[in-house]
C-alpha cells in the first residue's frame, strides 16, 4: 500500500461494495462501489485536464456527492487539493489562485465566467471546468465518458494532498500544507478514540470546505468502512427528523443551540444516537448543560485547527468536562508556554503549543511565517491561549490576537465573557479589546438578551464592578439581538471592532 490516503481508505472499505456510503436526504443513495468507480472516473478527466501528480486542483463548489468524488478523485491522481469556500468573492480568490497556482480550477456553473477571468487576471494558465450541485456542469460531462479503471497514483506519506488556507482574520491568509500521512494519522486516532464501530451511521450537516466537515467528519466514516446521511447543509427540521436514523454527529456549536430551539429535540429522539461531537468554536456551558437535560447525551467537546485537524478530545468514556476541550489526542503533545516560552505549570494560563504527526509541514511559499510559527524543538504556536487542569484536561481562553491589554493589565476576553454571560438576562456576549485614551485599550462587550430581557448597560457595568477587578471590566456595552458568525459558527471580533469603532471612539471622546 502506498502513501496516498486513499490506498488507507480502499483498505477499510466493506468486503461487500454494495453497502451504502454516503445517503443524500430524498435522494440518492451512493454505496463504496459508486464511490470506488467515481472517484476513479474523476481522477481520470481530471489527469485528462493535465492534472501531474503534486498539481493543485482549486475547488469551489456548493457541497453534493459529486464534490465527494471529486475530492477523493483528487487524492487517487496524486493532486493537491485546495478547496475554497464558496462564498469567497473575486479578490479573495485572485489572491488564492495566484498564490497556490492550480492546474485546474472546478466552481459552480453560474460563475464559470467569473472564475475564469480571475484566473486570466491572476496570471494562471488553469482549465476552468464545472460542477453543480445537482451533479451538473462540464466537469461530470467528462466524468461520465471516463473510463473508471483508475489505478491510483502512488504517493510518499510526506507529499501533500491538499493545502488549506486559514481562516486567519488578520494578514493574509495562509495555505496550511498538509500531507497524506498528516491526514491519515489524524483520522486514523479520532476513528479510535471516538470509538467508531460497525454499524454506525454519520449525520453530516457541515461544510465541506473547512477541515471539520471535510477530513474530521469524512475521514472517519471512510476509516470506519459505514455510511453517513449527507445533508446539503445545516437545517435543524431536517436533522431533527434524521437524528433517528444515525449513531454520531458531529457539529459546530451553533447547531447545538439550533436543535434546542425546537420542542422537537427530545431524549426519545435521540434513543439511538451514541455520541455528539461539536467543535471549530467554544459550546458554551449551558448549551452543554442543556443538551445534556434535554436528551440524556453529554456532548462531546473537542479542539483543533485547520494546521492540523484535532489536538485534543474530551474522553469517549470518563469525564467530559463542560468548558473543557478534553486531555491532549494520545499521539499529540500539548503544552503551555509563558512568553519567555518556558512550559507552565497546571493552572497558569498561555500560549498553546504543539507537536504531532497530524502538524502540517508549514505554509505554502511562506518560509519566514512557518519559521516564525514553530519552535526550536518543532512545536507549533497555534496563537491560541489556555490552561491545562490538574488532569490534563485543556481549557481555551481565546486566541492571542484577541487579548487586551488594558492600562498594562492583561485581560483575556474569556473570563469577562463568562461574567456577563452569568448575569442575570444575559444569553451570550463577546468583549473585544478596543483603543483607549488613558488604557492604550479597554473592553467592549457585545451582549445578546435571553429570550425577551430588557438590558440596561450600565446596570450590567455595575453588576461587573462587583464580580471582576475594575481592569478587567468593559468600559461600554452594546446590546445585539446576535453575535456575527463565519459558516463554522466563530464570532467575527474583527467585525465586531468594526462595527462599533465609530460609536465607541464618540463615546471615549465624551468620556475624556
Ligand atoms: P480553524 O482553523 O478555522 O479550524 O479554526 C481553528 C480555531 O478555532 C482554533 O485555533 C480555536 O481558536 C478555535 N476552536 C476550535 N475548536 C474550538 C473549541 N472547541 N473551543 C474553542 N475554540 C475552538
Amino acid at each position: 500500500m502506498s502513501g496516498n490516503l486513499f490506498d488507507l481508505f480502499r483498505s477499510r472499505f466493506p468486503a461487500d461494495l454494495a453497502k451504502a456510503f454516503m445517503e443524500v436526504p430524498g435522494g440518492r443513495t451512493w454505496s463504496y462501489g459508486d464511490l470506488e468507480q467515481q472517484s476513479g472516473r474523476y481522477a481520470r478527466a481530471l489527469s485528462d485536464l493535465g492534472v501531474a501528480p503534486g498539481d493543485r486542483v482549486a475547488v469551489q463548489v456548493e457541497k453534493s456527492p459529486e464534490a465527494v468524488f471529486l475530492i477523493n478523485g483528487c487524492l487517487r491522481a496524486g493532486a493537491v487539493l485546495l478547496p475554497l469556500n464558496p462564498a469567497y468573492q473575486a479578490g479573495e480568490l485572485e489572491y488564492f489562485l495566484a498564490d497556490a497556482e492550480p492546474v485546474v480550477v472546478v466552481c459552480a456553473p453560474a460563475r464559470h465566467a467569473e472564475l475564469s477571468g480571475i484566473a486570466a487576471k491572476a496570471g494562471v494558465a488553469a482549465r476552468v471546468v464545472t460542477l453543480g450541485s445537482h451533479g451538473d456542469g462540464s466537469l461530470p460531462e467528462l466524468v461520465a465518458s471516463a473510463a473508471a479503471d483508475f489505478v491510483t497514483v502512488a504517493r510518499d506519506g510526506g507529499d501533500l494532498a491538499a493545502i488549506l488556507y486559514s481562516s486567519g482574520t488578520t494578514g493574509r491568509p495562509k495555505g496550511a500544507m498538509l500531507s497524506h500521512d498528516n491526514l491519515a494519522a489524524n483520522a486514523r486516532t479520532l476513528h479510535t478514540l471516538w470509538g467508531f464501530r460497525p454499524g454506525d451511521v454519520l449525520l453530516h450537516a457541515l461544510p465541506i470546505f473547512h477541515t471539520h466537515g471535510l477530513f474530521v467528519a469524512i475521514n472517519c466514516v471512510l476509516l470506519n468502512g459505514t455510511g453517513m446521511i449527507f445533508c446539503a447543509k445545516f437545517d435543524a427540521d431536517e436533522v431533527l427528523s434524521l437524528l433517528p436514523r444515525a449513531t454520531v454527529m458531529m457539529g459546530v456549536p451553533t447547531f447545538y443551540v439550533r436543535l434546542l430551539g425546537s420542542p422537537g429535540l427530545t431524549a426519545d429522539l435521540c434513543r439511538g444516537m451514541r455520541l455528539f461531537i461539536s467543535g471549530s468554536a467554544p459550546l458554551l456551558v449551558e448549551t452543554f448543560s442543556e443538551f445534556q437535560a434535554r436528551t440524556g447525551h453529554t456532548i462531546l467537546e473537542r479542539y483543533g485547527m485547520t494546521e492540523g485537524g484535532m489536538y485534543t478530545s474530551n474522553p469517549l468514556d470518563g469525564a467530559r468536562k463542560p468548558g473543557t476541550v478534553g486531555p491532549a489526542l494520545p499521539d499529540v503533545e500539548l503544552r503551555v508556554t509563558g512568553e519567555d516560552g518556558r512550559t507552565l505549570p497546571a493552572g497558569e494560563v498561555g500560549g498553546i503549543e504543539v507537536r504531532g504527526p497530524n502538524l502540517f509541514s508549514g505554509y505554502w511559499r511562506m518560509p519566514e511565517k512557518t519559521k516564525a510559527e514553530f519552535t526550536a524543538d518543532g512545536f507549533f504556536r497555534t496563537g491560541d491561549v489556555g490552561v491545562i487542569d490538574a488532569d490534563g484536561y485543556v481549557s481555551i481562553v481565546g486566541r492571542a490576537k484577541d487579548l487586551i491589554i488594558s492600562g498594562g493589565f492583561n485581560v483575556y476576553p474569556k473570563e469577562v465573557e463568562d461574567a456577563v454571560d452569568a448575569l442575570d438576562g444575559v444569553l451570550e456576549s463577546a468583549v473585544v479589546g478596543m483603543p483607549h485614551p488613558d488604557f492604550g485599550e479597554a473592553g467592549l462587550a457585545v451582549v445578546v438578551p435571553r429570550g425577551g430581557a430588557q438590558l440596561d448597560g450600565e446596570a450590567l457595568l455595575r453588576q461587573l464592578k462587583g464580580q471582576l477587578a475594575n481592569f478587567k471590566v468593559p468600559k461600554q456595552v452594546v446590546v445585539v439581538s446576535e453575535l456575527p458568525r463565519n459558516a463554522m459558527g466563530k464570532v467575527q471580533k474583527t467585525v465586531l471592532r468594526d462595527r462599533y469603532a465609530e460609536a465607541w471612539t464618540a463615546a471615549m471622546g465624551k468620556r475624556a
